[in-house]
């Protein structure tokens, strides 16, 4: 099926929404079109069915829709008290929302090392860092898989500090029977359209066990409203709500995200039967249940094996080519500190087609491909394409 009636082989697509979405096209008309009837655009019932359904489906408490991750990850701070004069623990390989969240929080990131393994946050590194200004920790869900929360819940009970997951790439993902959004003081999920849980366009959420934290969120998100009288402003916050049309959105494919996730796995099964030596699964022994946000994969010469991938037609990506504690944007004037298993990685990290409905025989493409690149280029000696 990857061969076109000339008998050239098809590319394969990194992702493809617009087709995830064709398939659902008749339930995600019905959705807007009650939003079009009601007419309530802005905090419509659409979006306390939202929060409702997702808080039942994280097993936490309550959650609170905002308008995109990065808002959310800032607003669980600000509702935790964390801010000025405060230093958070972030993983230094994660999306750089990560540590914007902490700036605009008021607080300042502190880069700490990953495992190498899986690439997600080392609580042995988050515990050498732990100093009398750290507040926070901040566990990222990478690639969909877990981290290790119960380590870094005993840690940050033992120090006092506030534990918050980044969930963004996990929505769905277990660990020890808990969903990624459930543990720690709270976590903040994205709903940008690639994420495993994604609308038509912005979209983020807090859940929490602390009815009372998610409040304080939702107030911060709608200009610090009181809740009994919306002319009553107690805090100063700001405008970070969830539009009614993408919670009618999210309503239709969170009824769907297991058998999305399910499918995930499918696929990640079917690479790591075929990916070919020299080609290493990031997580390959993954904790938990993870739901594979991205397939990640580790290789010599990265550059040389994805030009052989681009020239096959076939979709990648890598995250992310810069760990956080190179970027410019959090430079503080000092050296940056040596992470050196997230600076390795980082050379050798690249990303693969993989969503629900990635085909066998697509997979099969993606490995033979990749067969014939790292062979090519195991050997040094050899030129470049
Ligand atoms: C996507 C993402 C975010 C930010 O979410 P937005 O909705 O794009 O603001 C934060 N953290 C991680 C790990 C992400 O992947």
């Amino acid at each position: 099926m990857t061969t076109l009636a000339t008998g050239r082989p098809q590319g394969v697509p990194f992702l493809d929404l617009r087709d995830e979405h064709a398939r659902i096209r008749g339930e995600l008309d019905a959705a807007w079109a009650g939003v079009l009837a009601h007419g309530h655009y802005i905090g419509g019932p659409e979006v306390a069915g939202f929060e409702r359904e997702f808080a039942e489906y994280v097993g936490a408490a309550a959650c609170a829709g905002v308008a995109n991750g990065t808002d959310a990850l800032e607003l669980v701070l600000r509702a935790l008290g964390v801010g000025r004069g405060d230093e958070v623990l972030v993983p230094t390989n994660t999306f750089v929302a990560t540590a914007e969240a902490v700036l605009a929080a008021g607080a300042t990131p502190r880069f700490v090392d990953v495992r190498p393994g899986d690439l997600l946050v080392d609580p042995a590194a988050v515990e050498a860092a732990i100093g009398p200004r750290t507040a926070a920790v901040v566990a990222v869900h990478l690639f969909g898989q877990v981290a290790d929360v119960p380590a870094l819940e005993v840690l940050t009970r033992r120090h006092g500090l506030a534990l918050v997951e980044d969930a963004a790439q996990a929505h769905g993902a277990r660990l020890g029977g808990h969903r990624a959004g459930s543990a720690g003081h709270a976590a903040a999920f994205s709903f940008y359209p690639g994420k495993n849980l994604g609308a038509l366009g912005d979209g983020g959420a807090v859940t929490s066990t602390d009815t009372g934290l998610v409040e304080r969120v939702r107030r911060l998100a709608d200009h610090g409203r009181d809740p009994r009288d919306r002319h009553v402003h107690q805090v100063s916050g700001r405008n970070s709500r969830l539009d009614t049309l993408q919670a009618a959105v999210l309503r239709v494919r969170l009824r769907r995200l297991d058998d999305d996730n399910a499918a995930r796995r499918r696929v990640v099964e079917r690479y790591r039967e075929l990916l070919p030596d020299g080609c290493r699964l990031v997580g390959l022994e993954p904790r938990g249940e993870p739901v594979h946000h991205l397939v990640v994969v580790e290789v010599d010469r990265r550059e040389d094996v994805s030009a052989v991938l681009t020239a096959a037609g076939i979709g990648w990506g890598i995250h992310y080519p810069v760990p956080c504690h190179r970027q410019p944007a959090f430079a503080d004037g000092t050296p940056p500190p040596s992470l050196p298993v997230a600076e390795a990685a980082a050379r050798r990290i690249l990303s693969l087609p993989c969503s629900p409905h990635t085909t066998d025989e697509q997979v099969e493409r993606v490995a033979d491909v990749l067969a014939s690149a790292v062979g090519r280029f195991r050997d040094h000696s050899l030129p470049a394409p």
